[in-house]
């Protein structure tokens, strides 16, 4: 058969025009828009152009395409129209995971926050006294409940997240001054946040002391000049300094700060209102702790240990705060309405004393037998549904995640899988495109799947998409 020329080719081509009246396609320009199927149709065509420019489609083959084409175009309109943003199961055993989203939300704070804002709210209205309000006093109250301690009442607000309050604390308390950190303490947190550089952006200046492994309350006190603003103090979020070290307490950082008249400001990161003594993990500070220390103003973020909305939070000395609240930087960095109503309701669990109400803090409470059980199951259904898999349940050990804690783990379980003919690689990406998408890790050669961080209503969806890939 004889090919004519590419400029023939081109012709076979329906127009855009021609596209939209086909039955197929006419009624998606009512359900999607015009607009989107015309888009759609585009790209189709363009595609068979390209091809047909780089000479891979004979005639025959321009044909059979044309004839297809517009289930080529509705296949494209579902991908264009389809969210990005999913959900996906967490079987990796990490209960805060930047990549995933960090702290899932509660129901109760879902529902709070589509309640506020699918109608107007009192956002910023007082309704006393029917005038103008301002939008911090419906977490400030709660922060207040759960912070204040005898000697102190305790002012805070709300920012976009942890990084923001820092920036915001540091340009607010030391512009143009110097801030004095140790060496030990300039981290990088990841994702761009690195201590000296979120300090020159605020336009404060580092004054480094002591050393990576020693500081010690004299370098402190050396340091201090009439052109000293702030005494900062960084938790080292995803690193431990180990060995032979020095660091003060912070009762003598805030005693050197009260002698010079300098406040003092802890960015904690993490920022845990729950003891995490409670599951077994020392040395967390929780956000009282560092207050009661006499700490003036401290840094956190609210999707990390808080286990509410992405947000940063600054609580401290009612001065200080309100310092900071009155610079214009405020505005920009203020959060929407949704944030402080899911924010809200995650404070009133706490305020209630109901930590299973915040999905991060259950997860960390999941006696391991659970989900030993749990894993067990899984393992007794996939051997009964398909031959190809060999299954067993091992002992493993989920983080806490989210810059706290580190090195600290909590005792788990997790269903582990080899599949017979594909690789533990090839099965987690396999797990990663199925229709819920599930991230798993490898270790010794094996899908691992730590249930901890699995809903257990998800079990379910992990046992099928595990029984499908068998399938096929
Ligand atoms: C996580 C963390 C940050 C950044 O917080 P975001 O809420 O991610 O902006 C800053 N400082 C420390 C010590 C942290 O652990």
């Amino acid at each position: 058969m004889k090919v004519p020329a590419q400029s023939g080719l081109y012709r076979l081509l329906p127009s855009v025009d021609e596209l939209l009246q086909q039955k197929e396609l006419a009624p998606l320009t009512e359900s999607e828009g015009r607009a989107a199927v015309i888009a759609a149709a585009r790209t189709v065509l363009a595609d068979l152009r390209s091809e047909i420019g780089q000479g891979t489609l004979d005639e025959q083959k321009v044909t059979l395409a044309v004839d297809s084409i517009a289930d080529a175009i509705v296949r494209r309109l579902r991908t264009d129209l389809a969210y990005s943003l999913l959900t996906v199961i967490n079987a990796t055993g990490v209960i805060l995971h930047t990549n995933l989203g960090r702290a899932p939300l509660s129901e109760a704070a879902l529902q709070h926050a589509r309640e506020v804002s699918t109608t107007y709210s009192n956002l910023e209205f007082d309704l006393d006294a029917g005038e103008r309000g301002k939008r911090d006093v419906h977490v400030n109250r709660l922060f207040a409940r759960l912070l204040n301690s005898a000697q102190r009442e305790v002012s805070t607000v709300v920012v976009n997240n942890n990084a923001a309050a820092v920036m915001l604390a540091l340009n607010s308390l030391a512009e143009g001054g110097e801030v004095i950190v140790s060496r030990g303490e300039l981290v990088e947190i990841g994702g761009s946040f690195r201590v000296p550089d979120v300090m020159k952006k605020s336009q404060a200046i580092l004054r480094e002391v002591g050393t990576t492994n020693r500081t010690r309350i004299a370098d402190y006190e050396q340091a201090i000049t009439e052109r000293t603003r702030l005494l900062l103090r960084v938790h080292r979020s995803n690193f431990q300094i180990v060995g032979f070290t020095e660091a003060p307490a912070l009762e003598e950082l805030v005693a050197l700060g009260n002698a010079h008249g300098i406040p003092v400001m802890e960015d904690l990161g993490s920022g845990a209102l729950f003891d995490l003594q409670h599951v077994g993990v020392a040395h967390e500070p929780t956000i009282a702790d560092s207050l009661r220390a006499g700490v003036d103003v401290v840094t956190y973020s609210g999707d990390k240990l808080l286990g509410g909305p992405q947000a940063g939070v600054i609580s401290g000395r009612k001065d200080l705060v309100a310092k900071i609240r009155s610079n214009p930087m405020f505005r920009a960095l203020r959060v929407d309405k949704m944030i402080y109503a899911a924010l809200e309701s995650t404070l009133l669990s706490y305020a209630r004393e109901d930590f299973d109400a915040v999905p991060a803090l259950r997860m960390m409470r999941i006696p391991a037998e659970q989900l030993r059980t749990r894993a067990e199951a899984l393992a007794q259904g996939l051997q009964h549904a398909s031959s190809r898999y060999s299954v067993s349940v091992l002992p493993a050990e989920s983080a806490i995640g989210g810059g706290s804690a580190p090195g600290a783990t909590l005792p788990s379980f997790a269903l582990a899988l080899t599949f017979d003919g594909m690789s533990a690689h090839e099965l987690t990406d396999a797990l990663r495109r199925a229709e819920t998408p599930i991230i798993a890790r490898v270790g010794d050669g094996r899908v691992l799947l730590d249930l901890r961080t699995v809903f257990p209503e998800q079990d379910a969806i992990v046992l099928q998409a595990l029984v499908r890939l068998a399938q096929q």
